[in-house]
């Protein structure tokens, strides 16, 4: 079967659960051909097949504790371009025509920083060309190639991020197509659904929720992906990979939009964090330990500084992984500012989690933040930070207590309600009924 050659552009990206046996793939596969057959130019974004990634990257730390970034980007590289060739054969097997593209074929350019490189253009002549002649490009995900010509990987979950930029490239929305992001679950939540299974499906998520939650540990889609569909407009919808069903719509702007003040929350796990006290800041030491800290290229979450009687105290929160490296680096730009001076105290924390709620209502609503923060003290979960956006509200917690946090929030926003049943009234009203 030739695919269109000039019916809407629609990219389809599959993950890597969704692909990680011959039967899976094989629904996969029938669902593009399906879509082919309805008319439209179809690009297919693949990841690697199930725990793949996870499984290339401990063998690489059991070869070598610190493996050289380059090798190590080739070798994650090769999970999607397994997918991709298989992908392929399960599509020629269906007589749709069909071509295999790794990253650099894909023209997907990117920068020299392995392991999270930015996409910096997409060449798509290729693909316009293979689409002209009704073929379909089966593109690897998660991957691209730098300036010096070097396979490069985008972060973990990218090939969400794949899928989007290509779409954009291609003019896929403009054509009255979008991308569709397959996974295994049915479209995105008010929360992980595997954590808390009552959990509803959103029909329709705004993209600067979507984009919070994204942020704070939704791992549905990856953030990037998100940035890049609200920037050049692309339609995006999340689907379940084996099961018919509408999904969710990622939207500009939702009508439901003043239901709700909270639409949904989220958990980030495996959060630490490192606290500096006594410092003379007047000197520039904000300035000096954040600079540090970025040169280093270690990611900091979020940043508190208090005023106390024994002066100014800063805090900062960062992934496990990266704790050690930032304590180091602290320590550091601390002995640098004001050598030998052993009144500056630098303390590391472990097992934190960030619980929080998101929702664009949150910017006309009063009382969501005493809301949650009374549904976690009534829990006797312990707050031990805060911090807030226009439209999110996060609450750091003890790590043990981090799932119980999350159902707390979902249930004190009433978030497994549907909202067609009118607004939720809240605890205290529903305490006093
Ligand atoms: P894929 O391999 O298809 O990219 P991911 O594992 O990256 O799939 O993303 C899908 C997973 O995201 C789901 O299995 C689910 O556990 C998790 N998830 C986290 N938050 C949400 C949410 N709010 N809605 C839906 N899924 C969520
Ligand atoms: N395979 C990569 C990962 O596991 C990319 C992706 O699945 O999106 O992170
Ligand atoms: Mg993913």
């Amino acid at each position: 079967m030739m695919a269109s050659s000039g019916g809407p552009i629609l990219v389809q990206k599959f993950g890597g659960t969704s692909l990680s046996d011959s039967a899976r793939l094989s629904n996969c596969a029938d669902r593009v051909a399906q879509a082919v057959g309805a008319g439209n130019r179809v690009i297919v974004v693949v990841s690697a097949m199930g725990r793949t990634t996870d499984q290339l990257v401990e063998l690489a730390h059991s070869l070598g504790s610190d493996p050289d970034p380059r090798a190590l980007d080739l070798l994650l590289a090769t999970g999607e371009l397994a997918s991709t060739a298989m992908m392929t054969i399960a599509l020629e097997k269906r007589g749709v025509q069909a071509v295999p593209l790794g990253g650099r074929e894909a023209g997907i350019r990117t920068d020299q920083t392995h392991g999270r490189a930015r996409i910096l253009a997409i060449e798509s002549t290729r693909l316009h060309d293979l689409m002209s002649s009704g073929v379909v490009p089966v593109v690897a995900g998660f991957q691209g190639v730098s300036p010096l010509g070097e396979v490069t990987t985008i972060g973990r979950g990218g090939s969400d991020t794949t899928a989007v930029a290509l779409a954009a490239a291609v003019g896929a929305g403009e054509s009255g197509g979008g991308c569709e992001i397959h996974t295994d679950v049915d479209g995105i939540h008010t929360a992980d659904p595997r954590v808390i299974p009552k959990a509803r499906r959103l029909s329709e998520i705004g993209s600067d929720e979507m984009l919070e939650l994204a942020a704070v540990g939704a791992g549905v889609l990856q953030e990037r992906a998100v940035v890049f569909a609200r920037r050049f407009d692309v339609p995006l919808r999340v689907l379940h990979s084996q099961k018919p069903g509408p999904g969710t719509l990622v939207l500009r702007e939702t009508s439901s939009m003043e239901r709700n003040s909270v639409i949904g929350c989220a958990l980030r796990r495996e959060l630490g964090r490192v606290g500096i006290s006594g410092l003379d800041m007047a000197i520039g030491g904000q300035a000096a330990i954040f600079m540090a800290l970025a040169d280093a290229g270690v990611m900091v979450d979020d940043i508190v500084q208090t005023d106390g009687d024994d002066g100014i105290s800063l805090a900062f929160t960062v992934e496990h992984g990266e704790l050690a490296e930032a304590r180091d680096v602290v320590r550091s730009a601390i002995e640098r500012l004001s050598p030998g001076d052993d009144s500056v105290g630098v303390d590391v924390e472990i097992g934190l989690a960030k619980i929080s709620a998101v929702g664009s209502g949150m910017r006309s609503a009063i009382g969501v933040a005493g809301r949650m923060f009374e549904a976690l003290s009534k829990a006797g979960i312990p707050i031990l930070n805060i911090t807030t956006s226009e439209i999110r509200i996060s609450c750091l917690v003890p790590q043990d207590r981090g799932e119980e946090a999350l159902e707390v929030v979902h249930d004190a926003f009433g978030l497994d309600r549907d909202p067609q049943d009118g607004p939720f009234l809240g605890l205290t009203d529903h305490d006093e009924a």
